[in-house]
């Protein structure tokens, strides 16, 4: 009888043990897949989908026409490089960009396109109106009441945690 049970334990330590290595693994594979992979066709589409959506709200609101371009880099590109940022709004010789880190796409969509996109773009926005960094590296309060004119987002200097984390959960359960 007391074997017996013990048998039954080790069969159900076995099976937790073998699909915890099983998540894993999957988890592992789909990280390195999407490392080594460019981004969906999906991703992409949602990407450009929120810019047009932007550049027309700015041109109703502000009467300028940003027409620039989002780029999706790699964590490693020197863009990035010593920068803790999701997105860098890049002014250079009087064009506009927009990059945005490739694995901050998987870590929440949801959170790119709502938060850091308008984020962004209000520093275009900024750029574009001759306005270069007063105060807390552009992100004072003339920034963020732009920013909150194209967005529904509270908008802040720093990646909100718990802000991703709630997108992420809400991402979740839509499907
Ligand atoms: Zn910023």
């Amino acid at each position: 009888m007391k074997n017996n049970f013990l048998n039954k334990m080790d069969f159900i330590i076995f099976v937790v043990i073998f699909i915890s290595l099983l998540v894993i693994y999957m988890n592992y594979t789909n990280t390195k897949k999407f490392k080594e992979n460019p981004i969906s066709k999906y991703s992409k589409q949602q990407i450009e989908d929120k810019r047009v959506e932007l550049v027309s709200i700015i041109e109703k609101k502000f009467y300028l026409s940003l027409d620039i371009p989002i780029i999706v880099m790699d964590n490693k590109n020197l863009i990035f490089k010593n920068s803790r940022a999701w997105g860098i709004t890049e002014y250079k010789n009087g064009n506009i960009k927009i990059y945005i880190k490739k694995n901050i796409l998987k870590e929440s969509e949801k959170y790119v396109l709502n938060t850091v996109l308008p984020h962004e773009f209000a520093h275009a926005i900024m750029f574009k109106n001759n306005h270069f960094y007063e105060g807390k590296e552009g992100h004072n309060s003339k920034w963020k009441e732009i920013c909150e004119t194209i967005s529904n987002d509270t908008c802040s200097m720093y990646v909100d945690r718990e802000k991703v984390v709630k997108q992420k959960i809400d991402a979740f359960f839509s499907f």
